[in-house]
């Protein structure tokens, strides 16, 4: 019989006195309740997700939500059959989440989007003059995102200015609804927006995690999966009838939502790849990998 584990996804913008001790505290914490996963802290808060058994993530949210340093803080709680992680890591970090703005920077606390609860959110995207934009990455938003977002060619969450400055023409204007795992990148995404003088930014609260688990939304028009950064890759969202899968395999063209890094190490890039053409075929990603790949072995010869 399977351990009773829980995954825990939570983040809190708040003005932290002294991070590095904080994050030496933090980590003596989570070790002694045997927690694995990813914790950065900054000046600007906490953001973090960990795997743990039922009990350990209980006691963990009730000891962050006694500190008055956390207190107030939301956890999005997945079910496991044990740790999705393979170590814990507690970091500090200049920013809680990258967006790489230094001077620039912006304070959700200060100012940030309209929060929408996910009912609000599936009746504003479809309103008029609506855009919608996903806040991630494309190797997130390839593996599902919302029937009609607007997807960012971006690898990292810095890019996103950049990526704005070559579309802000066709954005201004509009209702713009932002959306992100679990909401922490649209604080300050949606925070920039404002800034950058668009009037009418609306967020997604608690992200598309929470809008899967709402009653009343159930992920209606979530298409796809969620991407999640641990071993899960993807996670169901939708359970209504508007339930599809968007990816397909590289190698054959099916519908399939596998992501598999190439086995390239130089290359490693995530692909969509089916059981059977990584049974047949392996997991490289190009006939390029598959090349790299065979030049190593003659280099190499392994024994
Ligand atoms: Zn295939
Ligand atoms: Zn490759």
């Amino acid at each position: 019989m399977s351990e009773d584990f829980q995954i825990l996804l939570y983040y809190l913008y708040r003005k932290l006195e002294n991070p590095q001790d904080y994050v030496e505290e933090h980590r003596a914490l989570c070790e002694s309740l045997g927690l694995r996963g990813r914790i950065l802290i900054g000046a600007e808060g906490i953001n973090g997700t960990v795997s743990g058994t039922r009990e350990a993530t209980d006691r963990y949210q009730e000891t962050l939500r006694n500190d008055p340093r956390t207190s107030g803080i939301t956890f999005k709680i997945d079910p496991a059959t044990g740790h999705v992680f393979p170590k814990l890591i507690v970091k500090l970090r200049p920013e809680i989440v990258t967006f790489g703005l230094g001077e620039a920077d912006v304070d959700p606390n200060v100012r940030t989007g309209k929060r929408l609860s996910p009912a609000e959110w599936l009746e504003a995207m479809h309103g008029e003059n609506v855009v919608v934009i996903d806040g991630r990455n494309r190797y997130e938003s390839d593996l599902g995102r919302f029937k009609g977002a607007v997807c960012p060619e971006i690898d990292n969450f810095r890019d996103f200015p950049g990526w704005l400055e070559g579309h802000a023409e066709e954005l201004r204007g509009r209702k713009i609804l932002t959306y992100c795992t679990g909401g922490i990148r649209c604080e300050k995404l949606s925070a920039y927006l404002l800034d950058q003088g668009f009037e009418d930014v609306s967020q997604l609260e608690g992200g598309i995690v929470t809008y899967g688990k709402d009653p009343a939304t159930q992920g209606r028009d979530f298409e796809g999966l969620c991407y999640v950064f641990d071993q899960r890759i993807g996670v169901e969202v939708n359970f209504t009838d508007t339930r599809k899968v968007v990816s397909h395999c590289e190698k054959c063209g099916e519908p399939c939502a596998r992501y598999r890094n190439c086995s390239c190490k130089s290359c490693n890039r995530k692909h969509f790849l089916c059981e059977t053409c990584e049974e047949t075929k392996g997991r490289v990603c190009s006939p390029e990998c598959e090349a790299v790949i065979a030049a190593i072995a003659q280099v190499e010869p392994t024994a």
